[in-house]
């Protein structure tokens, strides 16, 4: 059986000629693939025949929104989507000025172990396919009739940890006869995997590379993100200004704010110094609280702001948005875990 939505075009016309079909049949399936149907029934352009066919040979995997959660403050909208398996993952819908943003999963959980992140309490369950996570924007599109023009790698999961599903995902949802979304309209965030980052900037690609550093000193970034006991943050910058050099793309640092960790003014000062030598954004982020963490956030972050501004770093702060439907990634997941439980 064949999982016929995580096929390039080009893919399922060599498919489709193997079963003595026409190649041209792949533009048609496709571009029903990205109405959403969720049976070849419902392709009623193709014969009977090929439908049937179909039906034997390949399969769909549309999610369902178990959960659906609304702002009344901003009109956010997070989904609790249930996999053909059972598994669940979120999607988070953001009205933002620019565009309206899906931030999508690309795990079932997450084994990097940071500290202050909801998603990796439980370790992670199994890699998503590149259809589920195409799913995940087309769904979000239909279900909140809302046209989606950003994309966000930054829910459940390590978009590296799963790097040839991504890379998949980003061709599909590129295409043309797909969701044409621009590579420019898509950020992807990693904890810092860097034999994955070198990769990634082979394709040089024009998405928007986003580093989840967190801390500029080694000692505390080893000590809420495991990633990096074995990779310190030296070689990590490194890493970021060769991603720099080979594709020409600013990378943007995410700073989550922790009270008493990672907000004092000398790691404002050290976090400057780290970004010498190449163009860098740093995107400070209110800290959300997590039931099962000690960690508090910050009330320092206009004076970390002011004091990386100081040394002329380009900062903004993450707006919250969705604060009456706990809105960040992975919490959502695990309320329903913990209410089946
Ligand atoms: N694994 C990827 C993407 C998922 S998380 C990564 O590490 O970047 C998306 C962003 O949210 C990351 O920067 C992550 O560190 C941050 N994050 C996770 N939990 C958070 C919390 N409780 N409060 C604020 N930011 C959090």
């Amino acid at each position: 059986m064949v999982d016929i939505k995580s096929k390039t075009p080009d893919e399922l016309a060599v498919w489709l000629k193997e079963q003595g079909e026409p190649a041209f049949r792949a533009k048609q399936i496709f571009k029903w693939l990205y109405r959403g149907v969720t049976s070849f029934e419902e392709m009623t352009d193709l014969s009977k025949s090929l439908r049937q066919k179909l039906f034997e040979t390949a399969f769909l995997t549309p999610p369902t929104a178990v959960r659906k959660q609304v702002s009344q403050l901003d009109g956010t909208i997070k989904y609790l989507w249930e996999l053909a398996d059972g598994n669940c993952v979120e999607s988070v819908l953001m009205r933002y000025q620019h565009g309206n943003t899906v931030c999508i999963s690309c795990q079932v959980g997450c084994r990097m172990g940071c500290a202050f992140c909801a998603s990796t309490i439980a370790g992670k369950v199994r890699d998503l396919t590149p259809a589920e996570m195409i799913d995940q924007v087309l769904f979000t599109q239909i279900d909140s009739e809302t046209p989606i023009s950003n994309i966000v790698l930054m829910g459940i999961g390590e978009p590296l940890d799963n790097f040839d599903t991504v890379l998949r995902f980003l061709t599909l949802v590129n295409h043309p006869d797909g969701l044409k979304i621009g590579m420019r309209h898509i950020s992807l965030s990693t904890c810092g995997l860097v034999e994955q980052i070198d990769k990634l900037a082979q394709y040089g690609l024009q998405l928007t590379l986003s580093v989840s550093l967190h801390a500029p000193d080694d000692e505390t970034r080893s000590r809420i993100m495991p990633v990096n006991r074995s990779v310190g943050v030296e070689q990590l910058m490194e890493t970021c200004r060769r991603y720099f050099e080979t594709t020409g793309r600013r990378v943007s640092y995410e700073y989550a704010m922790i009270d008493g960790v990672n907000d004092a003014d000398w790691q404002a000062d050290l976090l400057a110094k780290r970004l010498k030598g190449a163009p860098a954004h740093v995107n400070l982020i209110p800290l959300n609280e997590v039931e099962e963490s000690p960690l508090k956030p910050s009330r320092r972050v206009a004076a970390f702001q002011k004091r990386l501004e100081s040394h002329g770093v380009t900062v903004t702060v993450r707006r919250k948005l969705g604060g009456d439907i706990d809105a960040s990634c992975g919490q959502l997941r695990r309320k329903a875990i913990k209410e089946s439980q």
